[in-house]
């Protein structure tokens, strides 16, 4: 049976495709989360290993066929174990959040107490909110940021877990813009008898990179994405001691997941290679030095960063300071139209509620691939300052608009199609 030849009418998704390729490189893409993944990365994920079914892992499979996706998996786990200095590695999960849940499923009998950042203080959904399953399958006790420096704090953290007993303590945040240090949750785990779960689920390419500090010597279980800062395909990893092996195996197939995205696997096997050489770990480093830079411009044009700075790839801007009627969902809306491309993010104790806002959260994975280093991101600070203030002015922020565009073509992403 040919494939049918009206899969597409009108080139309707294609066109649509060229469209994204069009947002992508021609705007500033400043979302912490997201980053620019290779061409052989894509590749990979575009391959005919889509077709295949693996349940099981290398040299365990439920179905024939799988002489070379178990390579190409084998491959990935070698790669991410060599590159983080873990015992054990799960390529499979197929993102972030399921990465976390497996851990849990892991670790963790329903209904036991977890220690988590807050939600609201920089942790993630799967850190125990409400609305997520992590929130309704066990019991999450949120710590939180010291009003004062808005940084993690750590006699809160022990406290906190002298007084509950938690079974495990989750590190590792979504929104914070400060180092953490792995090693005081390792001590208050001991102390309580708990497992201690990093989620470096943004950190991962920095920590590869040699750009932060890496969890992996000191906790049971570090989930991440590979599609954030560490610049693979979307997806998840899991990585663990020796002792926890079989249990976050079994957790991920057959516990939560079915036939793992072998193509994704591929594409992320590619990527911890990539993240190996040395060209990446200059690549993470300029990362953090684009945000510190960014921070600066942005402070100097009167805005405020949450904790005073950053030490890694992003920062919580306050906009208050700035112009205590701007929102951060208007800032965000605006700064759409002005080509840049962020997200609004409550600052610690936001008055305002999560739909609304007084903060954002800038990152600089992406334009950092493209090549663009300190003196774009005080071009940068000063656009994003510009567009905010003459938000009102259509033709103002069309003017920033070209200037952003201008910008981007001088560091394009990829290759001209
Ligand atoms: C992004 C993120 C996740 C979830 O990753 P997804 O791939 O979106 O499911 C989990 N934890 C943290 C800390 C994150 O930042």
């Amino acid at each position: 049976m040919p494939f049918p030849s009206d899969t597409d009418p009108d080139l309707e998704i294609e066109r649509l495709l060229a469209d994204e390729f069009t947002r992508q490189t021609t705007g500033l893409q400043l979302i912490a989360s997201e980053n620019f993944t290779s061409p052989a990365v894509m590749h990979a994920v575009g391959s005919v290993l889509t077709n295949k079914y693996s349940e099981g892992y290398p040299g365990k499979r439920y179905y024939g066929g799988n002489q070379v996706v178990d390579s190409i998996e084998a491959i990935a786990i070698e790669r991410v174990k060599s590159l983080f200095g873990a015992d054990h590695a799960n390529v499979q999960p197929h993102s972030g959040a399921n990465a976390n849940m497996c851990a849990y499923q892991a670790l963790l009998n329903a209904g036991d107490t977890v220690l988590g950042l807050s939600l609201d203080h920089g942790g993630h959904l799967t850190h125990g909110s409400p609305v997520n399953a992590s929130g309704k399958l066990y019991n999450f006790i949120p710590y939180k940021v010291t009003p004062g420096d808005e940084r993690i704090d750590m006699d809160q953290v022990r406290d906190l877990a002298l007084k509950h007993r938690p079974r495990m303590i989750v590190a590792g945040t979504t929104s914070y813009p400060r180092r953490i240090d792995p090693a005081p949750f390792r001590a208050i785990a001991d102390e309580v008898g708990a497992y201690y779960m990093y989620d470096a689920a943004h950190l991962a390419g920095l920590i590869a990179g040699g750009a932060y500090p890496n969890p992996v010597p000191h906790a049971d279980v570090v989930t991440f994405t590979t599609h954030k800062t560490l610049r693979g395909p979307r997806g998840g990893c899991i990585l663990s001691t020796s002792e926890h092996a079989a249990a976050i195996d079994k957790a991920v197939f057959p516990g939560w997941q079915g036939g793992p995205l072998e193509h994704v696997i591929a594409g992320k096997a590619i990527a911890f290679r990539e993240a190996a050489s040395d060209a990446f770990k200059a690549y993470a480093q300029q990362v953090v030095a684009n945000a510190s830079a960014l921070a600066n411009a942005l402070a100097r044009n009167g805005f405020r960063l949450v904790s005073g700075g950053t030490d890694c790839h992003l920062m919580v801007v306050d906009l208050r300071p700035f112009d205590a009627e701007l929102t951060g969902k208007e800032a965000q809306a605006v700064l759409d139209l002005a080509g840049i491309t962020l997200n609004k993010n409550t600052i610690p104790d936001d008055p305002r509620s999560p739909f609304v806002t007084s903060g954002v959260r800038i990152g600089t994975p992406s334009v950092t691939t493209q090549g663009m280093k300190e003196p774009q991101m005080d071009t940068i600070a000063d656009l994003i300052a510009r567009a905010l203030r003459d938000r009102t002015d259509d033709a103002k922020v069309a003017a920033v608009k070209a200037e952003v565009a201008a910008l981007c073509a001088a560091f394009p992403a990829y290759p001209a199609a």
